[in-house]
C-alpha cells in the first residue's frame, strides 16, 4: 500500500470516529464508539478509537465529561454545558436548564461565606458543573422495585 492510500486509510477511520463522537447525546466512552465501528471498519482497534480521541481532545474537537463507572466518557459538543451523571445506570445526560445561573449564585453566596475565613471565594463556572444523582429511569426503577 502506498503512502497516501495509508495517509487516506487513516483519515478515514478518523473522521469516522469524530463522527460517531458528533452524532451521540450519550457521552460515550472509546469503546462503545469502536463497537459502532467495528463492523464497517474491520481493521480498526480499541488502541486507534483511543488514539484518535486523545487527538481530538488536544485540537479542542472532544470533550472530556470525566470517568463514569471507570470509563473516560467523551462528548462531541464542545461548547461549555452543564452534564447530568446517573450513579445508577451510568447515563450521562446534558442539562441545559436556563435557570441555573441564578440558581448557582445563591449557591456562590454560601461559598463565599464558608470561605471568609481564608479572606477569599470560590467562582463556579457552571457551564463545566457535572451533577450527580440518579436518573428518572433509575428512580422509577427504585420505586417500584
Ligand atoms: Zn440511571
Ligand atoms: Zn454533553
Amino acid at each position: 500500500m502506498s503512502i497516501r492510500n495509508a495517509d487516506r486509510k487513516h483519515s478515514k477511520k478518523r473522521d469516522a470516529i469524530l463522527e460517531v463522537l458528533r452524532s451521540t447525546t450519550t457521552h460515550p466512552g472509546a469503546q462503545w464508539v469502536y463497537d459502532q465501528l467495528k463492523s464497517d471498519i474491520p481493521d480498526l482497534s480499541l488502541a486507534t478509537v483511543y488514539r484518535n480521541i486523545n487527538l481530538f481532545r488536544q485540537e479542542g474537537l472532544v470533550i472530556s465529561v470525566g470517568v463514569v463507572e471507570g470509563e473516560e466518557r467523551f462528548d462531541g459538543r464542545v461548547e461549555p454545558h452543564p452534564h447530568f451523571v446517573c450513579g445508577c445506570c451510568g447515563r450521562v445526560i446534558d442539562y441545559d436548564a436556563t435557570e441555573l445561573p441564578a440558581q448557582f449564585s445563591k449557591v456562590m453566596e454560601n461559598l463565599k461565606g464558608t470561605a471568609d475565613t481564608k479572606g477569599g471565594f470560590f467562582a463556579i463556572d457552571y457551564r463545566k458543573t457535572v451533577f450527580n444523582g440518579f436518573c428518572a429511569v433509575c428512580v422509577k426503577g427504585n420505586t417500584t422495585a
